[in-house]
């Protein structure tokens, strides 16, 4: 016998929750089903904790700084319990308060298992038969293991297994040289490990313009991090209690030697065994769920929000989806994912704040346009704070005057990029933000004085 919902929401990462409370609210009753830890990857081995372990490796940072700044420190030396200690409660406070608020909510039951479409609108979770006319698919990714020669005669980490880390690894090789590796790799230097970064491609975080990977690599190798591009050719072997990894670079070594190996080489969606065909979704060649521009998918009824959709990789985007989906159902306010610019941040010390186009993709799109950097050594909060690496660039049309893009990598570019996306959403010409008085002294004053020395590119 299947027990009836009005909905069913399958997982529990950042849109399932919101999506939940939602229609519980407008009075559906909704059952929730999550086969592992409450709040998916962003709570567990995501987004949280790797922010709150990147906090820990910049007070090391920091304080191994400190007499250039004239604070004295005798000694620094890392604990790496209590960084995990630390991390593991700011998460279990997270997850914990997400499970008691869905638990204890009216008109929502929740399940714990693994969920499967037996039908377009049945799932089964373990024994149990579940039905409804909307089905929510949350059911997110995990870290792909590439088909690495020798892989499977070592043992590595991965974005999960790294979150069980109390120890520092001797020498920790990153395969990876984009947003999960570098966050990692850094985190790693700071807490004292030897690091050195893998990348096949020729430059680290490639989907970025050049002067943005060349700036990046410059901050990590100036803390000491080995960057070694174009390694297409990795593979592994165990070297006594060793691992060594072959890169077959054009420049330095064949071999790298290491004690740790991290993969950071991308995810793949958890659509594999969630009985897809048993309900007719259909998913990309990748294994992603094709969705419509409202994030429907191929059956009627049959939503699929965040990673697992392959419309976006982020927190944000996923709860996002959550929002484009409640609206259209609930408000009859009409969302969509293309409404969305994208927007992230890389999070390095200093970090990358991205929104909209890099400038190769405004070269290659034809447009006439403008552009303006500014080297965050001009940047006087930057150089007060002694942290003035990086540089900020925008990109502008020049026809509407409409914001196209920009990249800040500079201390606060994580939070200073806001401003740029809001004029972006708002749909303003730059100049508003040029005439704005912005408060002294901060990074963000600067961008107005960037955006008065606009060039055509
Ligand atoms: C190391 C790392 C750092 C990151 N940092 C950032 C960051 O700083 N900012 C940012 O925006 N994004 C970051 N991300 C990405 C971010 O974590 C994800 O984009 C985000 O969690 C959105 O995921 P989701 O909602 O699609 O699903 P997820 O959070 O992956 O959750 C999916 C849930 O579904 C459950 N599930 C799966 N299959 C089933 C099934 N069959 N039955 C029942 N339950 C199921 C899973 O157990 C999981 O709980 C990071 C990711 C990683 C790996």
């Amino acid at each position: 016998m299947s027990r009836r919902f009005d909905a069913i929401v399958i997982g529990t990462g950042q849109a399932g929750p919101y999506l939940t409370g939602r229609l519980a609210g407008a009075g559906m009753k909704v059952a929730v089903v999550e086969r592992k830890r409450f709040g998916g990857t962003c709570v567990n081995n995501g987004c949280i904790p790797t922010k709150t372990m990147v906090a820990s490796a910049y007070a090391a940072h920091l304080a191994r700084r400190a007499a250039e700044y004239g604070v004295v420190v005798p000694e620094v030396r890392v604990d790496m319990a209590h960084v995990k200690a630390r991390k593991d409660a700011i998460l279990a406070k997270s997850r914990d308060g997400l499970e008691s608020w869905l638990k204890g909510m009216e008109n929502c039951t929740v399940y714990q298992g693994h969920a499967c479409f037996e039908g377009p609108h049945e799932v089964s979770v373990g024994e149990e038969r579940l039905e409804a006319e909307r089905i929510f698919i949350n059911v997110g990714g995990r870290a792909a293991v590439p088909p690495i020669p020798g892989i499977d005669s070592i043992s590595y980490l991965n974005n999960s297994s790294m979150m069980e880390v109390d120890y520092l690894p001797r020498h920790l090789i990153v395969v990876g040289g984009s947003y999960i590796g570098l966050e990692f790799g850094q985190m790693f230097r700071r807490f004292g490990s030897e690091v050195t970064i893998l990348e096949m491609g020729p430059r680290l975080i490639p989907r970025e313009d050049e002067d943005v990977s060349a700036a990046v690599r410059e901050i990590l190798e100036a803390e000491g991090i080995g960057v070694r591009v174009n390694a297409k050719c990795i593979a592994f072997s165990r070297q006594g209690e060793d691992i060594a990894a072959k890169v077959e670079c054009g420049e330095g070594a064949p071999t790298v030697t290491g004690s740790h190996v991290l993969l950071g080489t991308g995810r793949r969606p958890n659509t594999d065994d969630l009985g897809l065909e048993k309900a007719g979704v259909a998913m990309d060649p990748r294994g992603y769920i094709a969705v419509d521009d409202e994030l429907r998918t191929s059956v009627s009824g049959v939503w699929a929000m965040g990673d697992c959709n392959g419309k976006g990789a982020f927190t944000h985007t996923s709860y996002n989806d959550a929002e484009i989906v409640a609206a259209n159902l609930l408000e009859r306010d009409r969302r969509r994912v293309s409404d969305r610019i994208t927007a992230y941040n890389l999070y390095i010390d200093p970090p990358l704040g991205r929104a909209g186009m890099t400038e190769a993709e405004v070269r290659k799109s034809g447009r006439k346009a403008l552009m303006a950097t500014r080297p965050m050594t001009k940047v006087g909060r930057a150089v007060e704070k002694g942290e003035p690496q990086g540089f900020m660039k925008v990109l502008v049309d020049a026809e509407t005057k409409h914001i196209l893009g920009a990249s800040i990598l500079g201390v606060g570019g994580d939070e200073v990029i806001h401003s740029i996306l809001d004029a972006m959403y708002a749909k303003a010409p730059y100049t508003v933000i040029q005439r704005a008085v912005h408060i002294h002294p901060t990074v963000s004053e600067l961008v107005p004085t960037m955006l008065g020395e606009l060039k055509e590119m």
